[in-house]
């Protein structure tokens, strides 16, 4: 079964094509065809690789989003080496969606319906959910009426306990839908999926703490498979310190800045998303790679915000562990998680009192995904790569079979 997966964001957007047989293999599958779409002000960037590597670079004038991705998809049935004979060989399309609101705590089919949730839930996911309908339209004007599928990143954490789920305001804020959601749940339920196959266990023994660290950084606690809490909440503002979102802060600072500097909420949203965090603290960049290398070289501001975010990410990771009663297995993932062995260090040192002991020779060679601990480590240290489009093909891959 050949399978087109996209994932669309705000101004970039991936779009992977994969082919299952008869059953997803245990270990995740390189797509056998990649395209990324960036958009800056002025021109869109459109890359494809494929089994021999790069097929088709180049930067057309700013268009719509559905030519550039038609242009985009041309490669897979036009060019010199098509990979596709025509269309109606992709059987599936599956989406990533950011915000599923109430109703959505499994992948599911698009239908009318659907598409209504979606558009309803841009006022909570204002960048993202546009840009996933968009994309849903885009291949139903291009692909006719193949079946397409929605995976949400809310889902994961729909069946939160109660206690997590509802903030502590007025109760009557719960039914206007302001309560905790949580977000980056295809890539915390893939992690933990794969936690448990590295560690040859079943999901239903373990208790797990999977470290979303990327731009946007989110914890989920997984016990038994299912999320029973995660930092972010009703927007992907809340919890750890980001790469430019400040995370948690005392709610009472925004009054605060309201009374005194006058801010307009459009003025309020901007500083909390994209003036703070790492490029906040450190004025240098939210990206940790300069973070590190200034730190390295004296900084005294980029030292800060990498002591913010390694104490903000032990506070954390030990209200995950205290909500599980307990952990098996510590996984990083994505962009900071895969890659810096700094941080992993750092937070792991802070996390011997659990019996956390770190292989600092594997922790600093790792490539790939594995366990990074020492063997008498009380619990297990994990990489996982993200690879959300893996996980949307082979929930594509099961919601067809329930169709044949
Ligand atoms: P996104 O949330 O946009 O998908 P990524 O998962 O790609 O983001 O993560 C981006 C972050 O990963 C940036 O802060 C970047 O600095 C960090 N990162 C990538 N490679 C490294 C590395 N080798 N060392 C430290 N941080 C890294």
């Amino acid at each position: 079964m050949k399978i087109l997966v996209l994932n669309s964001g705000s101004a970039t957007q991936k779009t992977s094509l994969y082919e299952i047989a008869a059953e997803p293999p245990a270990d995740p599958r390189a797509p056998l065809w990649e395209g990324l779409i960036e958009w800056d002000a002025s021109e869109a960037a459109i890359r494809t690789t494929g089994p021999a590597g790069v097929r088709l670079q180049d930067r057309v004038p700013i268009s719509s989003r559905k030519q550039v991705t038609e242009r985009l998809l041309g490669d897979l049935w036009s060019g010199s080496a098509p990979l596709l004979k025509d269309l109606a060989e992709i059987e599936i399309v599956g989406h990533r969606i950011v915000h599923g609101g109430e109703e959505y705590s499994e992948p599911a089919f698009v239908t009318s319906a659907l598409k209504g949730v979606v558009r309803r839930m841009t006022e909570f996911a204002p960048l993202h959910n546009p840009a996933g309908l968009e994309g849903i339209e885009i291949i139903e004007q291009i692909l006719g009426g193949v079946p397409q599928v929605a995976v949400f990143d809310t889902a994961f954490h729909r069946r939160l306990p109660e206690a997590a789920a509802v903030y502590p305001g007025p109760y009557e804020w719960l039914a206007r839908g302001i309560r905790r959601y949580g977000f980056h749940g295809i890539n915390h339920q893939y992690c933990a999926q794969r936690a448990a196959r590295l560690l040859g266990k079943d999901l239903r023994s373990l208790k797990l703490v999977t470290c979303h660290l990327g731009n946007g950084c989110s914890l989920a606690a997984v016990r038994e498979g299912h999320s029973v809490d995660t930092t972010m909440g009703f927007t992907p503002l809340e919890g750890l310190m980001m790469g430019t979102r400040s995370g948690s802060v005392d709610p009472g600072i925004l009054t605060y800045l309201l009374r005194h500097d006058q801010l307009t909420a459009g003025q309020l949203d901007d500083l909390l998303v994209k003036k703070a965090g790492l490029a906040g603290i450190s004025g240098i960049s939210n990206d940790m790679r300069q973070i590190l290398s200034a730190m390295n070289a004296g900084n005294p501001r980029a030292k800060l915000a990498f002591d913010i975010f390694i104490h903000r990410l032990t506070s954390f990771v030990g209200s995950m562990v205290a909500v599980l009663g307990g952990v098996d297995a510590l996984v990083f993932t994505a962009g900071i998680g895969e890659n810096s062995a700094e941080v992993r260090a750092a937070t792991c040192a802070n996390l011997e009192f659990l019996g956390a002991r770190l292989d600092l020779s594997k922790n600093s060679r790792t490539s790939c995904d594995g366990d990074i601990s020492v063997s008498e480590s009380s619990i297990r240290i994990l990489i996982v790569r993200a690879n959300e489009d893996w996980a949307i093909a082979c929930d594509c891959w099961r919601l067809a079979r329930t169709r044949s």
